[in-house]
């Protein structure tokens, strides 16, 4: 394939050079895994694009597949690692990419079990597989790099990116929020990818930031996840739920009135962490 820096072949280029390694390899693409190959010259011309502006030079791909975006990757930057977790796709990466290029290492592994080993990056890029999407957005909270470029299923971004009172505003986007700031890169249909998901795919940017709250982090969280549970309720309504009776108290009430007659999905990052703060203080020992 012939492979210019920043600007990808097309579809047609990227999708026959999939089938014939399938067909070289004798793979087929396992369900099981999300093995969905990107084709789409877009998708791969963001990624590159954004490599560039931002002077990425040390990148990590969480599923390399059959090396597609790595090869791209390994053009821009200058060192690429690509963890795989597919024996047979790995055969394929060190063939086609990493003996062909030096600055790309090739890992075998399963991500949620070596991230702690893979040290810093300025960019981590994944056409996420599907099913772990939520557990990739835990361990990125532990690892240490500048901004993931990541393409999740669209109705999994849609709750990433919600805002405050939307339907699809609850404990992921809170919880993601809290640690990002998560912007919308795109959309890209089934016909991005080969063989192509049922669904449509959403990608986004997330950077790390840094939220100050004076209570303890796990508090915070556990009060979000009690409250989301109800979020269609009120507060008061909620707060009845998960305060025990004895310590419903009126300067309890008092204290979050301005709050208590708001639906808990309309209350933003701020808010919450100004109840929960509230609540802590009030129960001291910190148990809601
Ligand atoms: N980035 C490639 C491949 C995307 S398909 C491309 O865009 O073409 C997703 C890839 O993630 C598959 O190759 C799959 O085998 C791999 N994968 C799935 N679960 C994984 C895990 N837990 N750790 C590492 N790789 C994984």
């Amino acid at each position: 394939m012939k492979s210019c820096v920043f600007s990808p072949p097309s579809r047609r280029v990227l999708l026959t050079r999939t089938l014939n390694i399938l067909r070289t390899y004798n793979i087929k693409p396992r369900k099981k895994l999300s093995q969905n190959f990107v084709v789409d010259p877009n998708l791969i011309g963001e990624i590159l694009a954004r490599i560039k502006k931002c002077n990425y030079r040390k990148v990590l791909e969480i599923g390399g597949g059959i090396g597609t975006l790595t090869l791209f990757l390994s053009n821009a930057a200058e060192e690429v690692v690509t963890i795989e977790v597919d024996k047979k796709l790995v055969n394929v990466l060190e063939k086609e990419v990493a003996s062909k290029r030096n600055n790309v290492k090739v890992i075998h592994g399963d991500i949620l079990k070596i991230y702690k080993e893979l040290g810093s990056f300025d960019v981590i890029i994944s056409n996420i597989p599907y099913h772990i999407s939520s557990k990739i957005l835990f361990i990125l909270t532990e690892m240490t790099f500048k901004e993931a470029l990541l393409t999740f299923q669209k109705e999994f971004a849609d709750r990433l990116l919600a805002k405050p009172g939307e339907a699809n505003y609850g404990r992921l986007t809170v919880t993601a929020n809290f640690y990002f700031d998560i912007e919308y890169l795109g959309m890209y249909p089934p016909a991005s990818f080969y063989p192509p998901p049922k669904v449509y795919s959403t990608m986004v940017s997330l950077r790390r930031k840094t939220i100050h709250i004076d209570v303890p982090l796990k508090y915070f969280q556990d009060t979000i996840r009690k409250l989301f549970t109800l979020k269609n309720r009120t507060l008061k309504s909620a707060l009845k739920n998960i305060v025990p009776a004895d310590k419903y108290t009126p300067e309890l009430v008092q204290k979050l009135e301005k709050y208590m007659t708001r639906r808990v999905r309309s209350l933003s990052m701020g808010e919450l962490i100004e109840i929960t703060s509230i609540l802590y203080k009030h129960f001291e020992e910190g148990t809601v």
